[in-house]
């Protein structure tokens, strides 16, 4: 079988999902007897995948209740995380008691913005000036350009980068209740051209690593990339005594010198235990793009002493997650953001809200672990 054979793009039904399979089992010998199993009609994945051969079932656990004191998100929620690592959902689930128990997490939107940077051709640096001057002038054009070929999407400005015969053009969209990536690349391409075509200036790439998509990068740790948002909580001594086996003092020196000092010594993007993990459970579980993590994970965890006990932050510069489009309407993702009532039209803000509150309840639970020394017990007890 080789990548042109017609079975790859043959039809979207399940006999031909089984056609396939059985194709690639007897090209590789493998048996995929689960993998090959589907509990939805595969046409609903159409715009998903492609060469479609079964489903991959990851474990679907929860938390909660986690009590959420958002603009968006405001009550208790159980939250569903997909993981195959052992002691995740225990430890994040010991940490939403902890916020409940506190009287819940605040939670703010502070931007809400998704970007997508073309790269151009010019002739040198003065070019690169005057296309600028160009946009800048013919905004509301570039803008009516952009949204014709959206009815949800905003562009709310376009930032330029220039070096050499390179100039980035940073475009930021509002994108409703859509993480919103294919239409922001959509409504580019579109700009783009009116901007190629009027400005005389040639497009490299609608897509110029200014974005930034998926890689790791200072510009959105900075200006963020989606959804920023901010959590916080203050527990009451008692509870970090009783329920976290620590102290405020013992969790602010680990908080200090693993996440700070750690971080700074390491040159890591922000500051934090494993922010990654929650929001990979979460994306996984609720349909959002997984490979979006890399931005998520980029985030700071602060811990100092309140009047109360301890107090506890997180930022998280890039929550990219939508309640429509991408996988959000895949039969299992859907039936997850069910369960936090977040499928669907104006619940995006809520989702990204309960996200960051998820990753409050990650970090105070493994901060209180390592600072009580339990980490290695809890993995050996629950993952091993
Ligand atoms: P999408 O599934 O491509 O499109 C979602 C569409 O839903 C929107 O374009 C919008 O149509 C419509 N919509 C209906 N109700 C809406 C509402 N209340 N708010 C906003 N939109 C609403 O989703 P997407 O979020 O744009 O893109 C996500 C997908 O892009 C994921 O599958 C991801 O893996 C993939 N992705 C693409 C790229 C890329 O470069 N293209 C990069 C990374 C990831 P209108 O536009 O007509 O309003």
């Amino acid at each position: 079988m080789s990548s042109n054979d017609g079975l790859r793009n043959k039809g979207k039904t399940r006999a031909d999902m089984e056609d396939r399979r059985k194709a690639v089992e007897s090209f590789t010998g493998a048996k995929l007897e689960h993998a090959g199993q589907c509990s939805f009609d595969p046409i609903v994945a159409e715009k998903n995948v492609e060469n479609m051969i079964g489903t991959i079932q990851v474990p679907l656990g929860f938390i909660g209740p986690l009590k959420v004191r958002g603009d968006h998100a405001d009550g208790e929620f159980l939250v569903p995380l997909a993981t195959t690592e052992g002691a995740l959902v225990a430890s994040v689930n010991r940490g939403a008691s902890v916020i409940s128990a506190s009287g819940g997490a605040e939670v703010i939107i502070i931007k809400d913005e998704m970007t997508r940077a073309p790269v151009f051709r010019t002739r040198g640096v003065r070019d690169s000036r005057r296309v600028v001057e160009w946009v800048n002038e013919n905004f509301e054009e570039i803008k009516a350009v952009a949204e014709g070929t959206t009815r949800h999407g905003k562009l709310i400005k376009v930032r330029a980068f220039a070096s050499g015969r390179s100039l980035f053009l940073r475009f930021s969209y509002d994108t409703g209740d859509a993480m919103g990536m294919n239409m922001c690349t959509i409504a580019t391409e579109a700009a783009c051209r009116l901007i190629e075509e009027r400005a005389g200036v040639k497009l490299i790439s609608v897509s110029g690593n200014m974005c930034v998509d998926k890689k790791p990068a200072a510009l959105n740790f900075i200006d963020g990339r989606g959804k920023t948002v901010l959590a916080d909580v203050r527990i009451p001594a008692d509870l970090v005594k009783d329920k976290l086996h620590t102290t405020p003092e013992a969790m602010v020196e680990t908080c200090y010198r693993k996440n700070l000092i750690g971080g700074s010594m390491s040159l890591s993007y922000g500051s934090n235990a494993h922010a990654a993990n929650m929001l990979a459970s979460f994306y996984i579980a609720t349909g959002q793009d997984a490979a979006q993590v890399v931005e998520g994970s980029m985030a700071s965890t602060t811990c100092e002493i309140c009047e109360e006990g301890v107090y506890v932050s997180v930022r998280l510069p890039c929550i990219e997650v939508g309640t429509v489009g991408g996988g959000t309407k895949l039969p299992c993702q859907s039936e997850a953001l069910s369960m936090m009532d977040c499928l669907g039209a104006k619940k995006a803000k809520k989702l990204a809200e309960i996200a960051a509150a998820l990753v409050l309840a990650g970090e105070l639970s493994t901060l209180a672990a390592q600072s009580a020394g339990e980490l290695g017990k809890a993995h050996k007890a629950l993952g091993r």
